[in-house]
């Protein structure tokens, strides 16, 4: 048992929303009052919209544009200092030394030749965003009474030197963060750390792609052994599709891992792909819940498969664009022809959402927005026939029925439908009158 002294712990995930201001960040120190005595390792995520902030900053300096990154990362610092004016009755200067350091780190960037791996830039930039908000809220902890400490999570997540996208060398971070995180706990309870971000062996920041705080509290799980996780949304749990394009979402009250997982892969949004697999690996539940009502249920995530079925789940594509590949000379599609197919994809950087295939003929349905058509047309011209739909959209529904295939197809075409045991895929076009 990792915890012998002090039993277990858990982990909590507050994301960009739920420190977007002073009294969100009030809120947050709020919640952790209810578990008070208790382990917690808090993973933060960028302050509101920071992290768009920071990729712009990055942007302007890659442009040599003075202008722009002055007035950005003024802005920046304007919003982290009233947040900071808000929550501390007198100045806490240890949190403002550290946020000073943080911009100054920011501002000098401007000055260097720009590196040649603009991955590599970005990392150093937009990390910035996770020490800010973390340096704020665990002085803020400290001083409404919560005995915490901010860990830097470079010291504890090592990753391989692919910037923008790290991977998790686990072995190594295993070994970290039993030498180091877990010791202080002894003399704390919370220990407050950056989502989002680790480092190479040389000590080089990276990130683990946009929306990987969710993915950092996964791996501080899995390496801690961790009770249960906990994400912190302003949504009640995960619903049953997105509440910005439905009304009258339903809150799923228990799900597997499983379900969790093929419901990212098919594109939910709610929890970042990365994240279940480690902690199905141990057992781990996930809790996603609100933090506008803390005490409500919220869901769980764990290992029974015993509640997928109980409500239809649907995740909806939108811009998709639909090819259609045939030989030039009719002949049958076959599997020397799919091997060339899926070659000339890869070499162009298409992301396949659903295929389907017919004698003469093979689909591909990918993101419109990432990819060009005319590319797509250029890469066959020798030997295939291409031709494409625009403006379509993929419904896939999991433990779908026919009251949900109807609502969703209603006034469209169907221009492609798949359907297993659970799931039912729909390529969908706007009936045009
Ligand atoms: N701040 C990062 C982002 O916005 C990481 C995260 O929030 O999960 O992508
Ligand atoms: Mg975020």
């Amino acid at each position: 048992m990792l915890f012998s002294s002090f039993g277990s712990m858990k982990v909590f995930k507050f994301g960009g929303a739920s420190v977007k201001d002073s009294s969100a960040v009030r809120n947050v120190s709020g919640i952790l009052s209810m578990f008070h005595g208790e382990k917690i390792a808090v993973v933060v995520s960028a302050m509101g919209k920071t992290t768009n902030k920071l990729e712009e900053i990055v942007a302007a300096e890659q442009r040599h544009d003075k202008k722009t990154f002055d007035a950005l990362v003024d802005d920046l610092y304007a919003f982290h200092l009233e947040i900071m004016a808000d929550l501390f009755q007198e100045r806490h200067y240890a949190a403002y030394n550290a946020v000073e350091e943080i911009f100054e780190i920011l501002r000098a960037r401007f000055n260097q030749p720009f590196p040649e791996n603009i991955d590599f830039e970005y990392d150093q930039i937009v990390s910035l965003g996770e020490l800010l908000s973390t340096q704020i809220i665990s002085a803020f902890l400290n001083e409404q009474g919560h005995a915490t400490r901010w860990a830097d999570s470079r010291q504890l997540i090592r990753t391989d030197n692919r910037y923008r996208e790290g991977n998790v060398d686990w072995k190594k971070t295993e070994e970290l963060i039993r030498e180091r995180l877990i010791p202080a706990f002894e003399h704390n309870d919370i220990l407050v750390t950056q989502g989002f971000i680790g480092a190479t062996g040389e000590g080089f920041t990276t990130t683990l792609g946009r929306e990987g705080s969710d993915y950092t509290a996964g791996i501080l799980a899995y390496c801690t052994d961790a009770e249960s996780v906990t994400i912190w949304k302003d949504v009640p749990g995960m619903l049953n599709a997105d509440p910005k394009h439905f009304e009258n979402t339903v809150k799923l009250d228990q799900i597997s891992f499983r379900e969790a997982i093929e419901l990212s892969y098919y594109g939910a949004s709610v929890i970042h792909p990365k994240t279940v697999k480690p902690l199905q690996n141990k057992g781990i539940p996930l809790y996603v819940k609100s933090f506008l009502q803390p005490e409500a249920e919220g869901t769980v995530i764990q290992e029974s498969t015993a509640n997928d079925h109980l409500i239809p789940s649907f995740i909806v594509m939108k811009n998709q664009v639909l090819f259609s590949i045939n030989r030039r000379d009719f002949s049958f599609i076959v599997e020397e022809h799919l091997s060339d197919i899926f070659k000339r994809l890869a070499s162009l950087g298409v992301k396949i959402n659903l295929m389907q295939n017919s004698a003469l003929n093979f689909s591909i349905l990918a993101d419109r927005s990432k990819t060009d058509p005319k590319k797509v047309i250029e890469q066959f011209t020798d030997n295939y026939e291409v031709r494409y739909n625009e403006g379509l959209e993929l419904v896939t529904i999991r433990h779908y029925d026919a009251l949900t295939l109807a609502m969703l197809s209603e006034g469209k075409e169907t221009l492609v439908e798949q359907r297993t045991r659970q799931t039912a895929r729909l390529v969908l076009k706007e009936k045009t009158l």
